[in-house]
Order: C-alpha cells, then sequence, then structure tokens
C-alpha cells in the first residue's frame, strides 16, 4: 500500500511482530503505519477494546486472534499472549499486536516486548494516539495552556492485572497538575477522597468521557467531589478517562465552535 505522497511504509517480513497503538476508536485516528499494519499483516493479535472499525480493514484472509479479558490471572493471561505471538512469528506469520490508544501507555507492551527479545524474535514499534489525550483533546479539554499548568499526570486507577493503583494519590495532589486518569472506575471513590485529603479543593473542575470517539461516546462535565456520583447518576461505563484539574473547565469556552469528531 502507498500513500503517495508520503515516504515508502515499511517491509513486513514474515516472522516479525509488530506492536502497535490502534488509537482511541475511530479507525481515523490511527498512524498511516498503524493501517499499514493492519491492512498487511497475516495475524491479528488483539485485546477486547480494538474497535470492530479497525479490524475490518485487515486482510480478507487475515486471522484475528482476540486475547481480551477472559478471566483467570491477569500473569497467566499474559504468558498465554506471549505465547501466541511467539508461537506465530515462529509460524512465519506477519503478526501485529494491536493495541487500544499506545501499546506503553497502561498498555502491558513493555512486557511483550521483553518476552520477543527473549525469544530472539525481531519486532517493530507503533506508537499509538493514547485514549486520555484524545479523548480529552475531543472533549474540548485541552491537556496543557500556557495559562493553567506545564505539566500533567498520566495515571491509571487500578493496575491493568486487577491490582490496586500503587499510585501515591496524595502526592500527586500536590502537584497541582492535571491527572488524566485511566481505568478509573473500580477505585475512584477511594482516588477522588486521596485526592482531596491531598489537598485538592472538592469544587476542582473535572470531567468524565466515555468511549471516546465510539457511538456511545459521552462526556459529563464534574467536579472532583461529585464525580463518583455523577458517575453513577450518568451510568458512565468502561471504556472511561475523567480528567481532574483546572483544565477540564475550559470545556465551556472552547465548546462554542466545536464540531463533533464524526
Ligand atoms: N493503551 C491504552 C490504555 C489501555 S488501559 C491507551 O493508550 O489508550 C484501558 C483504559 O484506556 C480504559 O479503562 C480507559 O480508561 C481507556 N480507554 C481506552 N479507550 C478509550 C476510549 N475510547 N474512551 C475512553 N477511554 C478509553
Amino acid at each position: 500500500m502507498s500513500f503517495e505522497p508520503f515516504p515508502p511504509m515499511p517491509d513486513f517480513p514474515p516472522g516479525e511482530v509488530w506492536l502497535a497503538g490502534a488509537g482511541p476508536g475511530d479507525p481515523r485516528l490511527m498512524t498511516l503505519l498503524a493501517l499499514h499494519a493492519v491492512r498487511t499483516a497475516d495475524d491479528i493479535v488483539h485485546d477486547a477494546l480494538i474497535d470492530t472499525r479497525v479490524l475490518a480493514l485487515k486482510r480478507a484472509d487475515a486471522e484475528l486472534i482476540s486475547v481480551g479479558k477472559r478471566g483467570g490471572r491477569a500473569s497467566a493471561r499474559q504468558n498465554d499472549i506471549n505465547g501466541v505471538l511467539i508461537e506465530r512469528a515462529r509460524m512465519r506469520r506477519r503478526v501485529l499486536r494491536l493495541k487500544g490508544g499506545d501499546p506503553f501507555v497502561f498498555g502491558r507492551g513493555w512486557d511483550e516486548v521483553v518476552a520477543l527479545a527473549e525469544a530472539g524474535l525481531r519486532y517493530r514499534l507503533i506508537p499509538g494516539v493514547t485514549s486520555g489525550l484524545a479523548a480529552t483533546a475531543l472533549a474540548g479539554i485541552p491537556a496543557t495552556t500556557r495559562d493553567t499548568n506545564h505539566a500533567v499526570v498520566l495515571a491509571a486507577g487500578h493496575r491493568a492485572d486487577d491490582e490496586q493503583s500503587s499510585a501515591d494519590w496524595e502526592a500527586l495532589a500536590r502537584l497541582g497538575q492535571p491527572i488524566i486518569l485511566y481505568m478509573p472506575m473500580t477505585q475512584l471513590a477511594g482516588i477522588t477522597a486521596a485526592l482531596m485529603k491531598g489537598g485538592l479543593a472538592a469544587d476542582t473542575p473535572a470531567a468524565l468521557l466515555q468511549s471516546a470517539t465510539t457511538e456511545n461516546e459521552r462526556v459529563v462535565d464534574s467536579s472532583l467531589g461529585r464525580l463518583v456520583d455523577d458517575a453513577r447518576i450518568h451510568a458512565i461505563g468502561s471504556p472511561a478517562i475523567v480528567v481532574i484539574g483546572a483544565v477540564a473547565a475550559l470545556r465551556r469556552q472552547m465548546l462554542a465552535g466545536l464540531v463533533g469528531w464524526r
């Protein structure tokens, strides 16, 4: 495939594994390299979160291998996934490991790269638009502005293996920088309480961003103190991003001329 006048796309040799981020959902937010990978791969090993519109771009004869959550211990699942990647690569397949957002933002990409390296395989890394930044921008919330912040915290509400996050929320609160929270729901009450204990005011602006770039997209304006109630009242479900900080309030100003993502 070519994207003239773009530079040529790399060859995808049999036996290689490409680890790519698919972005937040809408295929138009994939990188050109990720699209090239989807259209070229023999096997696409993907998570439950990968949008069907992205998978629909595969070659008709490419094989989809879903390794989404199926219960069992997360570490065992990760070993299984590593095993699939290694086995398929050794079968001389062009293996695409496709992850939501960016592979290295709470995506366990590192675990897989280590396994591939140990197996002596060759791999290519393709970054993606991480959902935390896509969801915020699309909702009209800037991650940084010159007036509000010079840093932004990307944090996980719980770990991919379902264990509680080890983040020091009170310390993060003291940074006074916006927090973009992935996997926010299961621990939301504890996290918001800890942030307030760390000094963030209950009326700190916040927003709940569900299923950005999909048909189920929803944006709910909130505040730190109201997040738990608002998530319940508005029945916010997974996947969702929570933004906490002054930038969340800028949305109202941005909305005036904002055209939706569709
Ligand atoms: N590697 C991914 C994150 C994986 S963790 C990335 O860079 O985006 C899974 C979490 O990502 C979900 O719990 C949710 O917090 C977030 N997420 C993924 N897709 C999303 C979307 N379309 N809208 C909102 N949040 C999303």
